[in-house]
């Protein structure tokens, strides 16, 4: 059996990208840009690209014979950046730590990550610790653009023209601003799930950079009334300037702690936080979370104390959204991580401690049934979806949505209101 170590050492077999369905987009430019790239690599043909739903497109990887040939010049990078450049990006400046003293711009490169984190910056001679080669690329910066200067370097270091992982190389700059967003698959289902529908009431709880407020917006036609919050205040600015290239309106973005976006003393309006009880029909609830689902993870520096410290957030925010929920209302649960604590164990928690709620299929249902461990019912664990690499006789997962990253989403609904007994906790 595929150990969840490995599986989230590898990268995902494709590339998702969300279109926005207000703009709809050009795919010309794609097939255009990927000929070009194909001159220079030289395979039998461009990658495969199709829509598995009409807002969501599938770019497959370059099948290439033989593999790529490498230069010998190395440039060590980051262990995030070396993640970054197999799944199709281009190395950028901060993340260089290493290169040697005699490439010129232009040479082609052979790009490793810097497993160990011991690399240090501005390394001249080839690295000794443990290192992963990631891709082959042409250098753009010189060592004195990258180290010499005395302040952080920005912009391409590393042009990639093939990551080790064969995905392409081609990111959103490749279409007019605000048609398509690079996203995780099972983030795409995560907005199919919370299906947003005109004129709805919808809070999406932490939502900054806003790539599912978008989605729902998108999904709604422009006709939802969204309401996003996120705790801090430079990424709620990105929210509004992803919500501005996309053509959305229907959002309205908050920097706000939604752990108190329900107040007690509040009746009535609901345009902007804290919010009376039992005002929205849905709540988008995209936790802060142990991130361990993100794939390939070269590295993983969390400490197991970290890690156990999400699921008492995650608890308090769930309480406030049980709250603002109308009876009636979804409760819709998601987290990017693979723990069980945070996923099967919160669906858990929050049955035993509100008897309000009730589990509800998270339709439509792509991923994995959740897992088994913690207590949920064969029945419980089938209305969730857990995205990894587990086999399960429960429900088969098709190919592309365990060729993705580790996710877990959970829909409630609330069937009465809440009581006060849990409403003071
Ligand atoms: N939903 C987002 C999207 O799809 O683009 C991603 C959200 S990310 C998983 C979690 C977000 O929660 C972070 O942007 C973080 O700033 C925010 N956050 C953490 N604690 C919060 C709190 N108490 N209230 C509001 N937002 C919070």
């Amino acid at each position: 059996m595929h150990s969840i170590q490995n599986w989230l050492s590898e990268t995902p077999k494709y590339t998702t990208f969300r279109i926005n369905k207000l703009k709809g987009t050009d795919l010309e430019k794609l097939t255009k840009f990927l000929t070009e790239q194909n001159e220079e690599l030289n395979a039998p043909e461009i990658p495969k690209f199709y829509f598995l739903k009409p807002d969501c497109l599938i770019l497959e990887q370059w099948m290439l014979e033989p593999a790529i040939a490498t230069s010998g010049k190395e440039v060590i990078v980051d262990a995030l950046c070396a993640a970054a450049v197999l799944r199709g990006a281009h190395v950028f400046a901060p993340g260089v730590l290493g290169l040697l003293s005699d490439c010129k711009m232009n040479d082609k490169v052979d790009i490793y990550g810097d497993l160990e984190g011991k690399c240090k910056r501005g390394l001249k001679i080839p690295y000794t610790g443990r290192k992963r080669f990631v891709g082959v690329g042409y250098l753009k910066m010189l060592r004195c653009d990258l180290f010499d200067k005395g302040v952080q370097p920005s912009g391409i270091a590393v042009h990639t023209i093939l990551p080790e992982s064969r995905l392409p190389v081609v990111n959103e700059t490749l279409f007019p601003k605000g048609e398509v967003l690079l996203q995780n698959l099972p983030s795409i289902v995560t907005g199919w799930v919370v299906n947003a529908l005109p004129n709805e009431n919808i809070l999406d709880m932490c939502a900054a950079p806003g790539n599912k407020t978008t989605h729902l917006a998108e999904m709604s036609d422009n006709k939802a009334h969204i309401i996003a919050l996120d705790k801090t205040e430079y990424k709620v600015k990105k929210i509004k300037q992803n919500c501005e290239s996309h053509g959305i309106t229907c959002v309205e973005a908050f920097s706000f702690d939604s752990t108190m976006c329900y107040s007690e003393d509040h009746f009535g309006e609901i345009s902007k936080p804290p919010f009376p009880r039992n005002c929205f029909d849905k709540v988008l609830l995209d936790a802060p979370c142990s991130g361990l689902g993100q794939r390939p993870q070269l590295v993983s520096k969390m400490d197991p104390k970290t890690i156990d410290s999400y699921k008492y957030l995650q608890r308090k925010l769930f309480t406030t959204a049980l709250k603002v929920l109308k009876t009636g209302g979804k409760l819709i649960y998601s987290t990017c991580t693979v723990t069980l604590d945070e996923n099967e164990g919160m669906v858990l928690w929050a049955l035993e401690k509100f008897p309000c709620l009730k589990l509800v299929p998270a339709e439509p249902l792509l991923g994995g049934p959740g897992l088994d461990n913690v207590g949920l019912s064969n029945e419980q664990r089938m209305m969730v979806q857990r995205f990894g690499p587990e086999n399960d006789s429960l429900r088969p997962t098709e190919d592309i949505y365990k060729n993705t990253i580790g996710f877990f989403i959970a829909i409630f609904t609330k069937i009465h209101d809440i009581d006060n007994h849990n409403i003071q906790k």
